[in-house]
């Protein structure tokens, strides 16, 4: 990170914080003369500003390491507990929430209906889920991460439309914040899962990453050089309602023909029920497409393919190479997947798909929780993912 030239003694001071909090939390256990190597700032600056996240409790001392000759050195690395933060994913059915750690890990998770509530009503179950996440915390609080669907403004924390809960130009991170006095960051659910694959990927971390969510609805989180990329009206990333079917089938946006309506979780499944003639799951879907059921073969090849031509008109104008998939609908397994590949790999420039790697990444923990979460994570570790 460049620093400006005329950086006041404070700026630099949070500065080689942050840098030393990053190091150590990527590549920890690490010893102090390590992080000084990694970093490029002197000993004795490492070694003061060690000693202040120590007092903290940020960052502790686990031992020695191996020894290179002289006195073995003593290791440091991040206390994952020291520090929570609230992630909260504002699903359709339910509002979810979560104490989570520095990596991204649940300490605690409060769940409440919907039940149709929208407008104020849903703000104050908002408020109501919180109460009960931050009853008791043992730890001191970063911040609030909310994700949520719909356009959202992650600069300013407003959600510019969010249909089903009847929120327009509601700024929801302003609200939340004022009420609980610590930072609100908010992100759309997909931008929220790249978020999470971007920073706790730790030392595997790279600049540029797409994560697509396959569900219900489709939308793709772009970061771009280490930060959130939104575009002008914070809608970059809804490839899910794009035509991708002239003459198909009524999207719930409105128009016909959306990706949404070939290789989104609801079509996939009103098409299975279709063959079949009974209600037919992802499960059983893939089962009868692995034993090679024309159906559910057809069915699956066309919802990767389509899906596939997506990603590589996004390829095409990005050029980004690592590429994740994620949601319910990654439960397709191998015929899906390959259909995505063939076709992502096959519509660009063949030197671009060379370097391509699409992976399903199937996270233990609710990703949007994570993500919403992650913000305030990468914030401590100096990561500025939203500009
Ligand atoms: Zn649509």
């Amino acid at each position: 990170m460049a620093l400006p030239s005329k950086a006041t003694h404070q700026q630099t001071r949070v500065h080689n914080e942050r840098l030393v909090v990053r190091t150590v939390y990527d590549l920890g256990p690490i010893s102090r003369a390590d992080v000084a190597r990694q970093t490029g700032l002197t000993r004795t600056t490492v070694s003061d500003v060690v000693t202040g996240l120590l007092d903290e409790g940020v960052v502790r001392e686990i031992g020695r390491g191996p020894s290179s000759g002289g006195k073995a050195p003593i290791l440091l690395e991040v206390d994952q507990d020291a520090r929570l933060v609230v992630g909260l994913d504002l699903g359709e059915e339910h509002f979810a929430g979560s104490l989570v750690n520095l990596r991204g890990e649940i300490r605690r998770s409060v769940e409440l209906p919907v039940a149709g509530r929208d407008g104020d009503d849903a703000v104050q179950l908002v408020f109501l889920l919180l109460d009960e996440l931050l009853d008791g915390i043992a730890a001191p609080l970063l911040g609030i991460g909310i994700g949520t669907p719909g356009l959202v403004d992650s600069r300013t924390g407003t959600i510019r439309r969010a249909v089903n809960l009847d929120w327009r130009d509601l700024p929801l991170g302003t609200i939340v914040g004022d009420r609980y006095g610590v930072p609100v960051n908010v992100a759309n659910d997909s931008q929220a899962a790249a978020l999470a694959e971007y920073t706790f990927a730790g030392g595997d971390r790279v600049p540029n990453l797409i994560a697509i969510r396959v569900g219900r609805g489709i939308g793709a989180g772009l970061i771009l050089r280490g930060a959130l990329f939104q575009g002008d009206g914070s809608g970059a990333g809804e490839i899910g309602h794009t035509v991708v079917d002239d003459g198909g089938t009524l999207c719930r946006c409105g128009r016909t023909g959306c990706l949404e309506t070939v290789a989104g979780m609801r079509s996939i499944e009103t098409r299975a029920a279709a063959a079949t003639g009974r209600p037919t799951d992802l499960d059983a879907i893939r089962s009868a497409a692995d034993s090679g059921e024309p159906w559910a073969v057809a069915i699956v090849d066309a919802a990767g393919a389509a899906l596939g031509r997506s990603i590589a008109g996004l390829i095409g104008a990005l050029d980004v190479q690592r590429i994740v998939l994620l949601g319910p609908v990654t439960a397709l397994g191998d015929c899906w997947l390959s259909a995505v590949r063939r076709e992502a790999g096959g519509r660009v420039l063949a030197l671009l798909a060379d370097d391509v790697d699409i992976q399903v990444v199937r996270p233990k923990t609710n990703v949007v929780i994570r993500g919403a979460s992650s913000l305030l994570v990468a914030r401590e570790l100096g990561l500025s993912l939203v500009r």
